[in-house]
């Protein structure tokens, strides 16, 4: 049985090893609609107001290409990231983080509302231009999976076309070992160029299996990677519920990936663009002090010195990414009992 909390206080979900409910999931009314077409024009013209004023502080990076069989993973060269908090242990009673940078975001750094629930912000510490976040305006969990309006949202975000010759990049850490450090549920966005291949865009080029459940298809894996993900193409112009369907099925998935690793604390990391969405569950947030959230799960790793760089070449990024994801499932890896 998956703890009702994963979908929301109202979800009963009720699942055979082969059928996943979700009574939470009957009504599809929470759409959000289209983010303005001056939305572009707005973040770029913020990110270059926010960096001159100082409240935004972007420190640019160097980059390099290290393959891994068909797969090229791209490392960012950040000192900057040095500095980067890690989750604090600090909550209040209420479990509420005690220093919370999204309850009142920086006036600088706002981009506008987005529907009642969330608002679209820059993020303070960017390596990455037109880096942003959606928040919710109220307090709620990142230990919590996404909500179908949170799928809606990242839906809508993932249209804006923010810069030419790329294309955004949207993930989620969810869970203590995932590499998030805030505790407030918040989706980020990036532009990644459009020409580089992410390990689900290869992961997809092996094909999807069918499948006769709601979906059609089975989530797919890349062959060659040892760490356990799942990934589901999306359709054109998908619904809500064809969103919701495909994170029900790679969650699924994901669940009992930790459970038969024995996982006691549900983390995992989560990615969508336009074509794809993709989930990995998380054993440990780093290896040897290299941090990897969602990105370096896909492709994108993060190096704070030119020392990490070599580390991670010289290991081999495949073998970085497995010590802090989880080893495949054996057997019929189509099997999940949530
Ligand atoms: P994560 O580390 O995955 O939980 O993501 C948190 C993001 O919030 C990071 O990209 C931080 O750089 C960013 N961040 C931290 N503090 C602030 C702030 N005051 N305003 C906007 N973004 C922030």
């Amino acid at each position: 049985m998956l703890p009702a909390r994963l979908l929301g206080r109202k979800a009963t979900v009720r699942a055979t090893r082969s059928v996943l409910r979700i009574d939470c999931i009957a009504s599809f009314s929470n759409m959000l609609p289209p983010l303005s077409d001056a939305f572009p024009d707005l973040i770029r013209s913020k990110f270059s107001s926010a960096v001159e004023s100082g409240s935004l502080i972007f420190t640019p990076s160097t980059e390099a290409d290290i393959p891994a069989d068909d797969l090229t993973f791209r490392v960012r060269i950040a000192p900057i990231l040095s500095q980067k908090p890690v989750l604090r242990r600090d909550d209040d009673a209420t479990g509420k983080p005690k220093f919370n940078p999204f309850l009142n975001p920086e006036p600088d750094l706002f981009l506008c509302d987005f529907g009642d629930r969330y608002s679209l912000i820059l993020n303070k510490f960017s390596i990455v231009p037109y880096h942003f976040l959606c928040i919710t305006k109220e307090f709620e969990p990142q230990r919590a999976p996404l909500s179908e309006i949170d799928l809606s949202a990242t839906w809508e975000c993932l249209q804006a076309n923010i810069q030419g010759g790329s294309r955004l990049l949207a993930f989620y850490n969810c869970g203590e070992f995932s590499g998030a450090s805030q505790e407030h549920k918040h989706i980020q966005f990036i532009p990644v160029p459009q020409d580089l291949k992410l390990l689900p865009d290869a992961a997809l080029a092996y094909g999807v299996p069918i499948s006769k459940d709601a979906i059609g298809q089975f989530p797919t894996s890349h062959p060659d990677v040892p760490f356990a993900h799942f990934v589901l193409p999306i359709p054109r112009n998908p619904s809500t519920e064809d969103l919701v369907m495909r994170f029900s099925s790679l969650l699924a998935r994901t669940l009992t990936a930790l459970r038969e690793h024995g996982q006691r604390s549900i983390s995992f990391n989560f990615a969508m663009t336009k074509d794809w969405m993709f989930l990995a569950p998380r054993g440990q947030e780093s290896y040897e002090g290299i941090s990897v959230n969602a990105t370096g799960m896909v492709g994108l790793l993060l190096a704070k010195s030119e020392e990490q760089l070599d580390f991670i070449k010289s290991t081999g990024p495949l073998e970085v990414t497995a010590k802090v994801g989880l080893p495949r499932i054996t057997g019929d890896e189509q099997q999940h009992d949530y």
